[in-house]
């Protein structure tokens, strides 16, 4: 028996003239995240993606895992592949079908006929194979509103295909259809978040962390390069560039007013990763803040840390509660990675009393006694990039 995927495009199917481009982009990102299980052939049709494996000894449930964290896929399933038969159609799904329709009580048939050509219509199929099932598994009965399996059976061009599961794919838009930008990375539960978040939007992330030796640990780098790796499941390939901001942080702290410790900080971050991201293509910022969560993120400091940027910003878990970004970081399972204990940068000299409604001017000038500018080349040219891929 020949088993495939099949694969059904998400919103883009809603997108006109560029349909081809975002299913060929949705195509590439399977064809490279499947590679490494073995040989397949993948071809479009309907709206649909059929994966077909070419070796007898594929994981298919591994495909699935992976092809299931691809982003502008609504829905998939395996699917048992039949001849334009009915009688073949009822033959394979007995035996495909054995394990599920055995435990399962209710259930019914769904036919799909997008061969106008085959000579039984729609209707006509769920009577006919939900009559032949019935006798099959006598202990079954049909429930049209509420089945616990629905068994549809897909008449399309070349064959017929017969599944029992649907699985919701990961929705959104294909990585790279919506162009790239920069996430500032942290060691923290937030900012993966974000960059899933933009990722699920079709955007191809690029990362960018800040260490500041010794205050900060390798093991905190390492903490980080880990979120890379397992954002790579559902981002794709990612860009890791690695920032030395020791010298930076220490001139704030001998020349600026502790108060304005984090801001000034937080703007420098900003200047440098917009620096980078020019260099690497990237049309915005991403970040993991939250209005309210600290001192950093009230309006006002946020407004102070925007003045520096002149490309956007984009702070997807702006308006989300702590326990919201925490639901998606166990789904995402980044979440153990982020409460490992290694201290991040912006612990270091955090201000006793920072000023939750710090005014521009105020800080412009705190800013302006002392010249940042060398030291934001330096850790610009100093700045070390790896690239994390997808697991083999
Ligand atoms: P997170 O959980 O993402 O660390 P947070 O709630 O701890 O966020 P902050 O520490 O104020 O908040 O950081 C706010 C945002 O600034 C982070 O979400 C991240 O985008 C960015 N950021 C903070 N520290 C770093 C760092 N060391 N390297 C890169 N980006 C950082
Ligand atoms: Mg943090």
């Amino acid at each position: 028996m020949k088993e495939i995927i099949l694969v059904k495009y998400g919103e883009m199917a809603l997108k006109g003239l560029n349909k081809k481009t975002f299913e060929d982009m949705l195509t590439k990102n399977i064809k490279r995240r499947i590679k490494p299980l073995g040989r397949f052939v993948c071809t479009s049709a309907q709206s649909t993606l059929y994966i077909d494996p070419q070796d007898d000894d594929i994981d298919l449930s591994e495909v699935v895992d992976r092809v299931g964290k691809i982003f502008g896929i609504a829905a998939l399933c395996r699917a048992c592949v039949c001849e334009k038969d009915f009688e073949d159609i009822c033959e394979m799904s007995y035996e495909y079908l054995d394990d599920v329709l055995s435990c399962a009580k209710t259930f019914k048939v769904n036919a799909k006929r997008s061969d106008k050509a085959f000579p039984m219509k729609s209707p006509e199929i769920c009577m006919e194979m939900g009559g032949k099932l019935l006798d099959r598994f006598p202990h079954l009965t049909v429930d049209v509103k509420n089945p616990e399996v629905t068994v549809t059976v897909e008449i399309r061009d070349t064959n017929a295909y017969v599944h029992a599961e649907n699985i919701k794919g990961a929705g959104g838009l294909p990585v790279g259809s919506s162009g790239k930008a920069m996430l500032l990375l942290s060691g923290g539960i937030d900012s993966p978040v974000a960059g899933w978040m933009m990722a699920k939007r079709g955007v191809h992330i690029a990362a960018i962390h800040y260490v500041s030796p010794p205050y900060t640990s390798e093991r905190a780098q390492l903490k980080v390069e880990q979120l890379c790796e397992k954002l790579t499941d559902w981002c794709g390939g990612i860009a890791f560039y690695c920032v030395p901001y020791t010298e930076l942080q220490e001139a704030i702290k001998d020349h600026c007013p502790e108060e304005f410790f984090t801001i000034i900080m937080r703007r420098l971050m900003m200047e440098i990763a917009q620096r980078i991201a020019a260099k690497d293509n990237c049309l915005a910022l991403i970040t993991g803040e939250s209005v309210g969560q600290v001192a950093s993120q009230t309006m006002a400091a946020i407004a102070c840390t925007d003045a520096v940027c002149r490309i956007p910003v984009f702070r997807p878990c702006i308006g989300m509660d702590k326990t919201e970004i925490i639901e998606i970081s166990r789904k995402i399972d980044t979440f153990d990675i982020s409460t490992l204990p290694y201290e991040d940068c912006c612990t270091v000299f955090t201000p006793r009393h920072p000023k939750v409604r710090p005014r521009l001017e105020d800080i412009e000038k705190a800013q302006n006694s002392f010249d940042f500018e060398p030291l934001i080349q330096k850790a610009v040219e100093n700045t070390e990039m790896k690239t994390f891929d997808i697991a083999k």
